[in-house]
Formats: structure tokens, C-alpha cells, sequence
């Protein structure tokens, strides 16, 4: 139940804490990318175009003012102008100019005074700005001033071999014209961009709801799957969504496992608690049903329940010390151990039972060995290995071989029996709790099915490892592998 509950506990926890925001969600992701993707370009378009017209245009008449201002140079050049005279052919040209959108021509002589004006307001007027004096110098320049949206063209008239200028005609114009043309193409183009992004607004909503879509599935999926009898979830649409349902129905198979061997544990557990207990029953019952039950009877029947209360102690004792081990590390008692001196204590304790079963204990030391550890638990599980090399040895010419060695980093114990030896299908599930081999010889020789497990918790304990070799008939070798120095 705790793991289901569990499972539902995940499942559940987006609706019961999470607070969404419209911002955090993929699709407003999606939307953004789309909507930025989309409607930037216009905007950047609609810069480039409208600051281009503007340049291209104002270029276009510059052009076109200094063609007509170079004819009235190559006029004043050519005639006495600049000295009093006339040019018909240049005031054609001052007139060409005054048509030019409210276009000005001025020709200066060489002391900057103004000695012709087609706005006829600055005649005989000196003008001394730099821009004057650089053109007199023979620099000529084009002037934009946007605060009175004028272009100024100024020109040298410079005669043949000489550097300074005999005269100079400065050319403007208004460009008036080209910024209200550029503000109107600008509000169009604003109407036109604010349109598009009203369309990609549109359009990035429904589409990013339909790329968020098989993910939204898959959510409702999994909240609705309430139980590992459920079908196993399925959303092919992305890689994506694939590869999490995948991830899902792999983590909902392994909780099932986890939960599967939980359920099978307890009902283990209940069962063997029960045996013991059902026979102290009959046996007392039986007692009870007898009013002719001799003393000897009675003497008799007790010393069987008493046994089947210490069968029943065995099994709670090693339950706990189970679950000691698969609790946490934190209850180990970490020291630095001689590791020959720990198995020469588990053969002088089990020697007698070895002796009884005529069995032969042997231990082999290949080197010194001092390893960090929990003195006791490694002395739980090395007991149980070599309990069970004599338990399941042959009578009589039995030999059981304890060895120890190490290298740099690793201490390896070893535990060889010549006994009868296991199966390939009982040495899958001898780890198992309460797992207990062959039928045929589990009910000659006593146990619980509990041992291993303990000593491979124990092992595991220590991050070490534990296997398995055995033929059925010729023994059965267990290796066990733990670092010398604590990992914790
Ligand atoms: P207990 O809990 O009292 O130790 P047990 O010995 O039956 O009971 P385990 O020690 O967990 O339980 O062993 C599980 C099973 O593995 C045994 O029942 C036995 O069939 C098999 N087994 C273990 N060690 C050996 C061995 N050295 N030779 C042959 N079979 C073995
Ligand atoms: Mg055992």
C-alpha cells in the first residue's frame, strides 16, 4: 500500500501543489519563439526599407541639384558673371534650381558676398559660415540640416590650375516632401506589422497548442493511470513523449517488482511466524482434548512446544537483524579489523557443529589482512556461509575451506564445501528470503531460508559482493569481495 500510495503521491502532485503560470509553460515558449521568429523580420524589414527610401531619395535629388549646380559653375567659369556680367544660359539654370522642390540657388563671389539669390533676399550679403569658407577654399560638401529639412549643396568655382576658388554656388533644396512620404509609409507599415503580429499572434497560439498537445496527453495519462494493471502508456507522437512513457512504464514495472517482493516477503513472513505456531497449538490442544495425558505425555509435548517457540525466536531474531541491515548504514560500527583474527573466531565457534557432522574446517590465510568494518555484522555473514558448507557437506568425509586474501583494495574471503552442491534453477533465488533449496533434503536439515540473505545484506552493507559456483554433487564455493578501507 505505502508503495502504491507512493506512486499516487507522485502521480497526484502536479493538480494537489504545483501553480502554474501561463509564462513557465512550453507553450508560452513556443508562442514566444514564434512570435518573435515572425514578426522581427517585419519590423527590421520595414526599418531597412523606410531609412533606405529616405537616403535614396534625398541621394536622387542631391544628384540632380548638383548637375544644375556644376552647369552654373562651368557658366560662371566660362563668362564674366561673377564680375557684374550676364549668362542667360546660367540664369536658366538658377531658375531650373528655384523649381526643385522650394530649391535655392546662391552664387557667391570670391569675398563670400552674395551677388545672386533666386529667393532675391540676400543679395550683397556677406556670408562667412564654415561651410562657405571651405568651399572657397575648394571643398566642397553636402549639408543635411534635419531641423529644416534642407539638404545644402555647396560648389567651387574653381578655375583651371588654381587652388583657390573664384566663387562658390551653393545649391538647397527641401526634403520635407521625403519625410511626409516617409512618415506615411511608416504608419502603413505600422498597421501592416501590428496586422501580421495579430495573425502570428493567432496562428503561434493554436500551433503551439498543438505542438504542447501530446505532452498535455501524456500527463493526463499518467494521472489517470491509477494502478500497474493499467496498460502500459504510449505516446509515439515525439521521441520525446516516447522516450517518457518508456521511462514511466519502466519505473512503474520496477516499483511493481519492488512492491511484488514486498507482498511476497510478508506473506513469507506470516506463513513461517505461523508454523511454529499452529504446532504449539495442536500440541497443546491435543494435551487439552486428553484428560488420561500422562505426566511423561505432558514432559513430552512440552519439550516440543518449547522448541517450536525457539524455531519461532530464530526466525523474529533474524527478521530484526534483517531489518537492521536493510535500514541504514549509519548503525554500523565501523573499526579497523584484523580480518584472519575474525575467521579463526568464526571456525573455533563453529567447529563443534563441523566436528558433529564430521566435517573437516579448514582455514588458509594467504596475508595479513585489516580491513575497516562492522566486526559483528561481517562475522553474521561469513557464520552463515560456512553454517551452510557444513549444513549442506557430506557426512563423514566433508571438508569445508575458509580462505582469505586482498589485494590494494579489496579483501576476498572465500568459502569452499565439497557438499552436495545446488542446482542451477536453487542457486537463482537463494538470496531470496526464506527461500530454502531441494525439498527433499530442506526438511531433513533445519532452517529458515533467511541465512543468506543476511549475508549478503551484511556484505552489501560494506558496498562489498557475493557469488556463487556450485555443481549438484561436488560443492558449492561462495566468494565474497569487500574494500579494506570504508565507503561510506
Ligand atoms: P537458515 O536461514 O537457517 O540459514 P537455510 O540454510 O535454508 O536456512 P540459506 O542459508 O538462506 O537458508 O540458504 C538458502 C538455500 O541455499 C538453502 O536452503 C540451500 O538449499 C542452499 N544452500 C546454501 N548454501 C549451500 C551450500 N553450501 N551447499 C548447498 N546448498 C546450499
Ligand atoms: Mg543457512
Amino acid at each position: 500500500m505505502f508503495i502504491r500510495s507512493g506512486v499516487l503521491v507522485i502521480i497526484s502532485r502536479p493538480d494537489k501543489t504545483t501553480r502554474y503560470t501561463f509564462f513557465k509553460t512550453l507553450r508560452f515558449r513556443i508562442l514566444l519563439i514564434i512570435v518573435v521568429m515572425g514578426i522581427l523580420p517585419t519590423i527590421l524589414v520595414s526599418t531597412m526599407v523606410l531609412t533606405g527610401y529616405e537616403r535614396r531619395a534625398i541621394e536622387d535629388r542631391s544628384e540632380t541639384a548638383r548637375t544644375h549646380g556644376r552647369v552654373i559653375c562651368s557658366g560662371l567659369l566660362r563668362s564674366d558673371y561673377l564680375k557684374g556680367g550676364q549668362d542667360e544660359e546660367i540664369e536658366a539654370e538658377v531658375r531650373a534650381v528655384a523649381d526643385l522642390y522650394g530649391g535655392r540657388a546662391r552664387i557667391l563671389n570670391e569675398s563670400a558676398c552674395v551677388i545672386r539669390d533666386s529667393y532675391n533676399i540676400e543679395v550683397g550679403h556677406f556670408i562667412f559660415t564654415p561651410e562657405v569658407e571651405d568651399c572657397l577654399k575648394g571643398n566642397e560638401k553636402d549639408v543635411y540640416n534635419r531641423n529644416d529639412s534642407r539638404v545644402s549643396i555647396y560648389l567651387s568655382v574653381l578655375p583651371e590650375n588654381s587652388d583657390s576658388a573664384a566663387g562658390c554656388v551653393v545649391i538647397s533644396f527641401s526634403t520635407l516632401d521625403i519625410i511626409h512620404g516617409k512618415a506615411l509609409l511608416t504608419r502603413q507599415y505600422a498597421v501592416l506589422t501590428a496586422l501580421i503580429a495579430v495573425v502570428i499572434l493567432v496562428a503561434g497560439y493554436v500551433l503551439s497548442g498543438r505542438l504542447v498537445e501530446p505532452f498535455r496527453k501524456l500527463t493526463q495519462a499518467i494521472n489517470t493511470s491509477s494502478s500497474y494493471q493499467d496498460k502500459p502508456l504510449f505516446a509515439p507522437e515525439y521521441v520525446e513523449t516516447d522516450q517518457i512513457a518508456v521511462a514511466f512504464n519502466h519505473m512503474l514495472s520496477q516499483v511493481k517488482t519492488v512492491d511484488d517482493s514486498r507482498e511476497e516477503f510478508v506473506s513469507n513472513v506470516s506463513h513461517e511466524l505461523k508454523t511454529p505456531l499452529a504446532s504449539m497449538k495442536v500440541l497443546a490442544d491435543s494435551l487439552n482434548s486428553n484428560p488420561d495425558a500422562t505426566l511423561e505425555m505432558y514432559q513430552e509435548f512440552m519439550k516440543d512446544i518449547s522448541e517450536e517457540i525457539d524455531r519461532e525466536n530464530v526466525i523474529i531474531s533474524d527478521l530484526m537483524e534483517l531489518v537492521k541491515l536493510d535500514g541504514n548504514s549509519e548503525e554500523l560500527k565501523i573499526e579497523s579489523c584484523d580480518i584472519r583474527g575474525l575467521l579463526e573466531l568464526v571456525v573455533k565457534r563453529l567447529q563443534p557443529i563441523a566436528e558433529q557432522s564430521g566435517v573437516d574446517l579448514r582455514l588458509e590465510c594467504f596475508r595479513p589482512v585489516t580491513a575497516e568494518i562492522d566486526e559483528t555484522k561481517i562475522i553474521l555473514s561469513i557464520s552463515n556461509l560456512v553454517e551452510n558448507a557444513i549444513k549442506y557437506g557430506k557426512p563423514g568425509e566433508g571438508w569445508v575451506q575458509i580462505s582469505l586474501n586482498a589485494d590494494k583494495s579489496f579483501c576476498y574471503i572465500s568459502v569452499a564445501d565439497n557438499g552436495i552442491g545446488m542446482s542451477e534453477d536453487v542457486k537463482a533465488h537463494i538470496f531470496e528470503r526464506f527461500y530454502r533449496g531441494d525439498k527433499s533434503h530442506s526438511s531433513d536439515i533445519k532452517g529458515t531460508g533467511l541465512g543468506l540473505s543476511i549475508a549478503r545484506s551484511g556484505i552489501a552493507a560494506h558496498k562489498g559482493a557475493i557469488s556463487v559456483e556450485s555443481k549438484p554433487g561436488e560443492g558449492t564455493t561462495f566468494s565474497v569481495r569487500f574494500p579494506l578501507v570504508y565507503v561510506a
